[in-house]
């Protein structure tokens, strides 16, 4: 006697539904020989389809053994069971589970595409299938576009596929017409007299007359079984001697890249709202730190503008006791030092300047002759005001370059000519040369130069001097030299009740701010980015969902875990690379835009640029990963039954 095909012995399946559980099979005993066309009829809820699903290996007995070939396939692992779906078995459904963004020669190719069949070989046999079925003008049409009857002769072509030795019918023809499902069963009947393998379910008992043999099945249990012919009459399963052997490579990365790429294309809402959230983070990141660098280096060159050797000291008025102030006393005892190439005092104030009709206000600025060596500042017009005007407390002004052009017409001689400073009159002695804008964003032109007592005396009425500029003449020993003029103050006020600020201090002070900027931007960057990620992580969680019995589908045909978690994943890779690519398009017009509107100074770098689409295509890897592990581990059973 001959081994069956398929043993089931004792086969129980129970549901749990909360707390009860629900017995749809109640131990089922079978044998199917190879070649055998047998229909399971019963009414419905009597556990049909459950069944099946045991049949082929969609979903997993609770209790008994079932053996195919005589090897027990009842706790296949889940790879092994996928094989033998892919090789041996062909599933049509009553709602035919086609996919329906596929046309009907995809959809017959799919399980080819997993049994790593190459293209133009697997196009012509699903050609040749669909010609057989009677499909031959019908292979670019989409489901939406055929009959119920066409769809499912494209199910049962897909069925064929890889020519499989069982052919499993769960009530193909329940959604049919009579005379669409008679040509279903004829296809059917044909298939069997070939010597395959056929599981025909049906609950009615006048398609169940198509089969030679019929099982009645009631509550989960087998009630009657026609049995035609003896066991002995039917052959083995063909090849069923390797029948767990068999090994194939598994999805291809092309064919799951264009997988991926048909289910992007074919879904633009979904694909264009995933994309949105890496565009604008990329592009952010881009744009932002471009402009953030530039800015940077337009600090650096404006520091580099005022030059560096200069030391302030001012008043320290935040001493417990009173703290002397700084006297040009002071500032005489400093231009002295060695390598103090000038010393000047800084008594700052604004003031109303006016000539004739014209008045504004600006800054005055009492100092001393050193003003021009500290400052490295020359007159453009005129001369730079003297010892002697000190000493005389001469009413005397040099105007900066902007008050010079505010107060009077370009051809007019300035020097000369007389101007009020809050009232008083004074008489214009030279112009200075233009500076342009500080660091800090002060036009350095808006201002007037007189002798320190002059201001004081003439313009402001007080006495007290906050400041004094210093300039080093070696930068090599500025460090010494600083120590020098500190000792020499301490000395003189009896105790440090001054602060010293530099420009090495200043210096440090805007990298402190420019790493703060930058740490902000990169910050800003990151969170987009995360959104962008948190993003793809949401769209591929809902389009698992919405593609749930897509995936079943796949892996009815053989698609193994691996194949679905390889396919997500290379959707997620291209998806986040497209957006990545994209942004940094729009990143990168963006600080272009901003260079030539606004005329910053934007600075692209190549690493923040192959950062930034990394992070981007990794981020997207990593949260793509997780929705494809969950569809993949889904029961083929459980994500066909999605809706
Ligand atoms: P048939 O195909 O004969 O109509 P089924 O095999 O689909 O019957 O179902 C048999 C019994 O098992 C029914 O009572 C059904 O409600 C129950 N059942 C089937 N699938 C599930 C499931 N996934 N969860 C819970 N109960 C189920
Ligand atoms: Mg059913």
């Amino acid at each position: 006697m001959t081994q069956p095909l398929i043993q089931l012995v004792e086969v129980t399946k129970a549901f749990q539904r909360g707390q009860v559980s629900a017995k749809a099979l109640r131990g089922v005993t079978v044998d199917i020989h190879s070649g055998e066309f047998v229909a399971i009829v019963g009414a419905s809820g009597s556990g049909k389809s459950t069944l099946m699903n045991i049949l082929g290996l969609l979903d997993r007995p609770t209790g008994g053994r079932y053996r195919l070939s005589g090897k027990d396939v009842s706790t296949l692992a889940n790879a092994k069971a996928a094989e033998l779906r892919r090789h041996h078995f062909g599933f049509v459904f009553q709602q035919y589970h086609l996919i329906e963004h596929y046309s009907a020669l995809q959809n017959v190719e799919v399980p080819a595409v997993y049994a790593g069949v190459p293209t133009p070989e697997r196009q012509v046999r699903a050609k040749v299938l669909l010609s057989r079925l009677g499909l031959a003008e019908r292979t670019q049409n989409r489901p939406s576009q055929l009959s119920g009857g066409q769809q499912q002769r494209v199910a049962l072509a897909r069925a064929l596929m890889n020519g499989a030795d069982v052919i499993l019918a769960d009530e193909p023809t329940g959604a049919l017409d009579k005379e669409t499902g008679g040509e279903v069963l004829s296809v059917l009947k044909e298939l069997a007299s070939e010597g395959r393998t056929v599981v025909l379910i049906t609950h009615d008992q006048d398609v169940a007359q198509a089969a030679d043999r019929i099982i009645q099945i009631e509550d989960g249990r087998i009630v009657s079984d026609t049995a035609s012919k003896k066991s002995d009459e039917y052959g083995e399963m063909s090849g069923s001697s390797d029948l767990l052997s068999r090994t194939s490579p598994g999805l291809m990365v092309h064919e799951a890249a264009a997988a991926a790429w048909w289910s992007l294309v074919l879904n633009p809402f979904r694909t264009t709202l995933t994309l949105l959230g890496i565009i604008i983070g990329v592009a952010a990141v881009i744009a932002m730190l471009a402009i953030g660098r530039g800015t940077q280096i337009r600090m650096l060159e404006q520091a580099s503008a005022v030059g560096t050797n200069w030391i302030m000291i001012g008043q320290n008025s935040n001493l417990s006791t009173a703290s002397s102030p700084i006297t040009a006393d002071d500032v005489g005892a400093l231009k002295d030092l060695p390598n103090v190439e000038g010393a000047m005092p800084r008594f700052v104030e604004q003031a109303t300047v006016r000539y004739e009709s014209k008045d504004f206000t600006t800054q005055v600025i009492g100092t001393d002759e050193d003003f021009q060596k500290v400052h490295r500042w020359n007159v453009q017009a005129g001369a730079f005001f003297t010892k002697h005007d000190e000493i005389s407390v001469a009413s005397v002004v040099v105007l900066g370059a902007k008050v010079a052009t505010r107060l009077f017409d370009a051809d007019e001689n300035v020097v000369g000519k007389s101007i009020l400073i809050n009232n008083a009159s004074f008489v214009v002695i030279g112009v200075l040369e233009g500076k342009g804008t500080s660091e800090n964003g002060e036009d350095r032109d808006d201002t007037v130069v007189m002798p320190l007592r002059t201001a004081q005396m003439r313009v402001f009425g007080e006495t007290s001097l906050a400041l004094i500029v210093t300039s080093i003449a070696d930068m090599g020993k500025f460090t010494e030299t600083a120590e020098i003029i500190k000792g020499v103050l301490t000395r003189r006020h009896g105790r440090e009740d001054f602060w010293m600020y530099d420009a090495a201090a200043a210096l440090e002070r805007a990298n402190d701010s420019r790493r703060n900027l930058n740490l902000l931007l990169a910050a800003i960057g990151s969170i987009s980015l995360l959104v962008g990620g948190i993003g793809i992580m949401n769209i591929m969680l809902v389009s698992v969902k919405e593609r749930t019995r897509e995936i079943g589908i796949r892996m009815a045909v053989g698609a193994t875990t691996q194949d679905i978690s390889r396919q997500f994943l290379i959707e997620a890779a291209m998806l986040s690379g497209i957006g990545g690519t994209v942004g940094l398009a729009i990143g990168g017009i963006i600080g272009l835009l901003a260079a030539m509107t606004f005329h910053m100074t934007v600075v692209f770098s190549v690493t923040v640029w192959v950062g930034a689409f990394l992070s981007s295509v990794l981020l997207g890897v990593l949260f793509g990963y997780a929705p494809a592990r969950r569809a993949a581990l889904l029961e083929p059973v459980q994500a066909l039954s999605a809706n």
